[in-house]
């Protein structure tokens, strides 16, 4: 028999569409990359926002409608949806032959019939995976609907992570990106996050090391200092601010001022290596001002270190205090702001990557090669940030040393130089 898993959303869900995947192969079944050869297709569902929520609806009729093709076939609809919705996400759907939660794979060992199955793994393949160290989160942002849809922060284990490293190394991965909703705040007895770090680069000094999900609550110590030390944990930080106003990071429920990120990036600025920081910011949110909105384009664009921007505009979440607070307030920014405010950082974006641009062109640098044709450096995480594209083919899943001749934004033209 057949399996097929459509992965939406995020790493972490990423993670946990491959220990679904063990688990369907533990139980004799076999995954097939064409949907048409499966008798079974898994669909692991995002529902954090209302887009990624539309698109699980989407993938899941279309689903819906290739059950109907062929007597026999089944679907599995889990993640986020369910996670979040009361009535487990099928909407009562009778086509959905199982619903399981973010990450409840012993749901699905025994309804395949496996009995004490005590542990998962993950399986998987490519130049770069994902490694969840923790899931959930506590922090109970104001616009957030991720606590009330994975839990309460729980960190996965010293000894679990250690040794899924060692299984994704096995399985041929040459870059590991550490995820979970808040990264910063892991610890087991004294060991923090960049004791772990340097725990994995020590043991594996062939592999590249990426941070990501850092919030500036917890923002580990001596960053900086451990980019140097070890040039296998990739000077990359991807940092969620949010925003970069006191009274609107109050009103998100940050639960720290401006104050903090500026003292951050102050000392990523000062680091004698190139630290690459990739913002994660929301505009737009309820309340804010014309001026809350210039402190946060403008902050935006101050320091060295910062290189990407991701920028949304709020969302109107039911279940989350700011939808209630809103609705009690009626002090939403109207559409046509929010997509100015919204134009205008992009905008903010596009000049980081002009100083960027500057400073890569003629330098050799290294970089994983993703397929034969594209990779990425240390300074950009794979899928999300720049590409660089190689004059000639390479072998793919290698880290190489090439040249950047040409740095435009989110491409960098290189020639491989060994
Ligand atoms: S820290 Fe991130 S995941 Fe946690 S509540 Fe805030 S926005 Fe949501």
């Amino acid at each position: 028999m057949k399996y097929h898993i459509i992965s939406l959303g995020c790493p972490k869900n990423k993670v946990d569409s491959e220990r679904f995947a063990w688990v369907m192969n533990s139980a004799g079944w076999v995954f097939s990359n064409q949907p048409d050869e499966a008798d079974l297709i898994i669909l692991n569902t995002c529902a954090f926002i209302k887009p990624a929520t539309e698109e699980s609806l989407e993938y899941l009729s279309d689903i819906i409608n290739w059950k109907s093709e062929k007597i026999g076939r089944k679907i599995i609809l889990a993640g986020c949806l369910p996670g979040r919705y009361s009535d487990d996400g099928s909407g009562g759907l009778d086509d959905i032959d199982l619903v399981i939660g973010p990450g409840h794979w012993r749901k699905l060992s025994s309804w395949l019939g496996i009995t004490n199955q005590e542990s998962a793994q993950v399986i998987g393949s490519g130049s770069y995976r994902y490694l969840k160290i923790a899931n959930g989160c506590s922090n109970g942002c104001a616009f957030c609907t991720i606590p009330s849809i994975r839990g309460k922060f729980t960190a996965n284990s010293l000894d679990s992570i250690l040794s899924e490293a060692d299984l994704l190394i096995q399985q041929g991965a040459m870059e590991i990106g550490l995820v979970a909703q808040d990264s910063g705040n892991w610890t087991q007895d004294h060991t923090n996050l960049t004791a772990l770090a340097e725990i994995l680069a020590k043991r594996n000094p062939s592999i590249w090391w990426r941070l990501y999900y850092l919030h500036p609550l917890h923002f580990p110590k001596y960053l900086p200092e451990l980019f140097s030390k070890y040039t296998n944990i990739v000077p990359y930080i991807d940092m969620p601010i949010q925003h970069a106003s006191d009274s609107v990071l109050k009103r998100m429920g940050r639960k720290h001022g401006v104050k903090r990120i500026e003292t951050i990036m102050e000392q990523l600025d000062k680091a004698q290596i190139d630290i690459a920081v990739r913002y994660t910011v929301i505009t737009g949110y309820p309340g804010e001002t014309e001026s809350d909105f210039i402190k946060l384009r403008d902050f935006l664009g101050r320091y060295k270190s910062a290189r990407h921007i991701a920028a949304f505009s709020w969302y109107p979440e039911e279940g989350t205090l700011e939808y209630k607070r809103t609705m009690d307030k009626g002090d939403a920014v109207d559409d046509s702001t929010a997509s100015r405010r919204l134009a205008a950082i992009s905008a903010v974006g596009d000049g980081l990557y002009s100083n960027w641009d500057l400073r890569l062109e003629g330098r050799e640098v290294f970089v994983l090669a993703d397929d034969k044709h594209t990779g990425h450096t240390k300074w950009d995480a794979p899928e999300v940030d720049s590409v660089v594209s190689f004059t000639k083919s390479v072998e793919p899943g290698r880290i190489i040393k090439v040249k950047i001749l040409e740095s435009s934004g989110a491409v960098l033209m290189a020639e491989p130089v060994d």
